[in-house]
């Protein structure tokens, strides 16, 4: 686990509060139209091409997602990230990187300064997904919150575009792939397992990718580190992550498309059994 994680409702209810203004949105394809399933379906996990090619879909439907490079991975792979904010914050991405820069520099800035730029700027939020490959979830979760966040129109989301520029970047691609393959290798989904995997989910350091950012020695971590500390200086930095026993219940929530799920989860989303059988029970979101 990483201690830079924060909790997904303490990141959306930190935002300030604004009125929201409607955002014309066009109809954008569903995972289950692109895949053929919805993420949290059981026994279903996306590969990194498959995200990619979704998300490049998105971006292109979507005026509220650009996509862009941050870099390659230790087996070649590009890492995309996700830029989610509204229409009219799309057109000042620069202003507002400046921003966050300057913000979190602090250099030849005074209170005053810093109090204008800081009401002109917007919540740059960075989350992530798939570090530790094997921790399924991560990345699943993410393909969701993209697709929610550029298709829901309900005054929640409108708000959150309008205040945030979130950063979505799936971190660890070649596990992703890997991992993905893998489970959906068996064609009785009642076989599939995240056990077994021939290698390392990251080429040199496997699991312990998430020790890297101290010396940034392999490419993943390079480019997001490039991305936190020279290019976009996010105010709030999620790492995701999943833990549990051994032989634990998966589960991830799937909610309604009209409801705000991600401050009323509890009475609002149902859970959906993800992996595989075994004792106790949890969840990450
Ligand atoms: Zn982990």
């Amino acid at each position: 686990m990483n201690r830079r994680r924060l909790h997904l409702t303490s990141i959306l209810v930190a935002v300030s509060l604004f009125a929201a203004t409607a955002v014309a949105q066009t109809k954008v394809t569903s995972p289950k139209e692109q895949l053929g399933f919805n993420f949290g379906d059981d026994y279903q996990l996306a590969n990194y091409t498959q995200l990619v090619d979704y998300w490049k879909k998105l971006a292109g439907q979507s005026d509220r997602m650009k996509l862009v490079e941050i870099g390659k991975t230790a087996e070649g792979r590009t890492m995309v990230m996700a830029i989610i904010t509204a229409p009219e914050n799309h057109k000042k991405l620069d202003r507002y990187k400046e921003i966050a820069r300057r913000l979190a520099s602090a250099e030849g800035l005074t209170d005053d300064q810093a109090r204008t730029l800081a009401a002109e700027g917007k919540a740059v939020i960075w989350i992530d997904g798939g570090l530790h490959a094997t921790e399924v979830l991560g990345a699943q979760q993410l393909l969701e919150l993209v697709y929610q966040m550029v298709s829901m129109n309900d005054p929640e989301t409108l708000r959150i575009l309008k205040d945030v520029i979130l950063l979505a970047t799936p971190v660890n691609p070649d596990g992703l792939e890997l991992v993905s393959n893998w489970y959906m290798r068996e064609q009785d989904p009642m076989k599939r397992s995240t056990n077994g995997l021939p290698r390392l989910y990251q080429k040199y350091v496997g699991h312990d990718n998430n020790r890297d950012f101290y010396m940034s020695n392999q490419p993943e971590t390079e480019a997001i580190n490039r991305v936190f500390f020279h290019d976009w200086f996010p105010q709030i930095v999620y790492n995701h992550h999943q833990t549990g026993p051994v032989e634990s219940i998966w589960w991830a929530r799937r909610c309604t498309a009209d409801s705000s799920p991600r401050t009323n989860r509890a009475r609002r989303c149902d859970p959906a059994r993800h992996t595989r059988p075994g004792g106790t029970a949890g969840f990450a979101q």
